[in-house]
């Protein structure tokens, strides 16, 4: 691995997806050792608050949690349906609702690392994370890491890099090289031109402003992260063990800096005023491909989705799982298996751009030109175009998602389709379907009391796992 002694990582990226578990379980990392090494909090959810219009619908939210809505049986969606869709659909589906809102975590202290008795992801301190994981690589597998900057490749007749350049004009032999160097893509984009996407017409966020709050240890910590929509854009709210993450997300077409630092300082109640917000420029797109010859982009050199479903590091994993598992022996190799990984890597991007997308486009906000401007169908693409004419009158099926590769399924739409009242036609149910879904409420009423009683609140896990740690599976 070669880094710049010059240019440091990103240091953002706080909030992840239930599937980082499985990842650093198969890298071998105790749950113990991660939580208490890069400030973890428990992330179950993300609370969408005023994705609707306020005049309309006054203060509101809904959870897009981590549980499958479907835990309890189709029967209660249909029912919610039927029944004209009153109650926020996530509280009346799953469990987990309500544990969210109370704070309480996902699992006890007895629980197995890596189990859950709730679904759950993290959030974590992002340059601790990185100097965590980089340490776990050279102790476990032997990986060396090297200082240098990379400023040019040579390449042979056929367009195949042989040498990276570093600024000493060293000359470092490599087979196959894997370009994690951020935004500025030094290698796929700028040494081996491959061109980028840009989606900035669809996605319209351009800028993020971030702050680290102090918080006190006493504090409860919310174990969701917080989507709060405002006139150009939304904040993310992130709460570590002693800190918070605040970035505000905005269109710089829409709102002007100055606002926007005025807007997020009002968002903490003016408390930090003296605090001086981090201002990153965020460009939307992907490459035209992620993998040219002997060099594969992974990270954020492949692109950029704002990151209101915290997507970057699900597919940044999924892209090195499918690399990992089709790893070139041979030079011939390569051949093959790049256009495979560029069809299904295309594939992951793209239905991202759709659901992140969604979220603005269904909102009835018409506060701003942002809001109206997210509605203007040639910034939506003809796929999520299709299916959202078909959704307004038809429930989303599982069928609807065509694709194994689709990172974001039947489940999430749901939470974010139901969750903006985008609704199917009110169709009846049958007497059977009423019966089995009365059940299941009863069944979910009983799990929630259950719960309630048996999990610890989020702090006092966290203080837990940080005083006895957890078990191993
Ligand atoms: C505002 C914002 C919010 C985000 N929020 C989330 C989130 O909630 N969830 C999520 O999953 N992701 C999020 N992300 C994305 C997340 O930050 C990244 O996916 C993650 O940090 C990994 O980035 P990276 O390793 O690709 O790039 P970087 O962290 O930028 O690392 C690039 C590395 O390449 C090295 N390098 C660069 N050029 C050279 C060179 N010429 N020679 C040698 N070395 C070089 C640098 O030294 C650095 O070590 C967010 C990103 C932004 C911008």
């Amino acid at each position: 691995m070669i880094e710049s002694p010059t240019i440091p990582t990103i240091g953002v990226g706080e909030g992840t997806v239930p599937s980082i578990r499985h990842s650093l379980e198969k890298f071998g990392i105790r749950e113990t050792d991660f939580i208490r090494a890069c400030d973890v909090t428990f992330k179950q959810s993300i609370k969408f608050v005023n994705w609707l219009d306020k005049t309309k619908h006054g203060e509101n939210y809904y959870h897009h949690l981590f549980d499958h809505p479907y835990i309890f049986g189709e029967e209660v969606t249909q029912q919610w349906l039927a029944n004209g869709s009153q109650h926020r659909y996530a509280a009346a589906v799953s469990k987990q609702e309500i544990c969210c809102e109370e704070n309480y975590a996902p699992k006890t202290i007895a629980t197995p690392e890596y189990v859950g008795v709730n679904g759950y992801a993290y959030h974590f301190d992002a340059r601790k994370f990185a100097t965590f994981l980089m340490k776990h690589a050279q102790t476990t597998f032997a990986v060396k890491h090297l200082y240098a900057d990379i400023l040019d490749v040579s390449l042979d007749d056929n367009g195949f890099i042989t040498h990276l350049i570093d600024s000493n004009n060293n000359q470092l032999p490599y087979d196959f090289i894997i370009d994690c160097s951020g935004f500025s893509a030094a290698i796929i984009g700028k040494k081996l031109n491959i061109g980028f996407i840009d989606r900035s017409e669809e996605l319209l966020t351009d800028t993020a402003i971030t702050l680290q709050v102090p918080t006190s240890s006493e504090e409860e910590i919310p174990p969701y992260t917080i989507a709060t929509a405002h006139q150009a854009g939304w904040i993310w709210d992130i709460a570590l063990t002693q800190r918070r993450g605040v970035g505000f997300v905005y269109s710089s077409k829409h709102m002007d800096e100055a606002c926007a630092v005025k807007k997020l300082h009002h968002y903490l109640g003016n408390k930090f005023t003296d605090l001086k917000p981090r201002k990153i420029p965020i460009k939307v797109g992907r490459r035209e491909v992620f993998w040219h010859k002997n060099c594969v982009a992974i990270g954020l050199s492949q692109g950029f989705v704002e990151p209101l479903e915290a997507t970057a590091i699900l597919l940044t994993d999924f892209s090195a799982g499918l690399l990992s598992k089709r790893f070139p022996l041979l030079k011939a190799d390569m051949e093959y298996l790049a256009p495979d990984f560029n069809q299904r890597v295309t594939h992951v991007w793209e239905s991202t751009f759709d659901f992140i997308k969604m979220h603005y486009c269904i909102s009835d906000r018409n506060d701003s030109s942002f809001w109206q401007d997210n509605r203007q169908l040639a910034g939506i693409s003809k796929r999520l175009k299709s299916n959202l004419a078909r959704w307004q009158h038809f429930a989303p099926l599982r069928e609807d998602f065509d694709s194994k590769f689709d990172l974001f399924d039947l489940e999430n739409y749901l939470y974010v389709l139901y969750g903006m009242n985008y609704l199917p036609r009110k169709d009846a149910i049958t007497e059977p379907v009423a019966a089995i879904a009365d059940k299941q409420y009863a069944f979910k009423a009983n799990r929630i009391t259950q719960l309630l009683a048996e999990l610890p609140k989020h702090r006092d896990l966290i203080n837990k796992i940080h005083q006895f740690g957890l078990q191993k599976n």
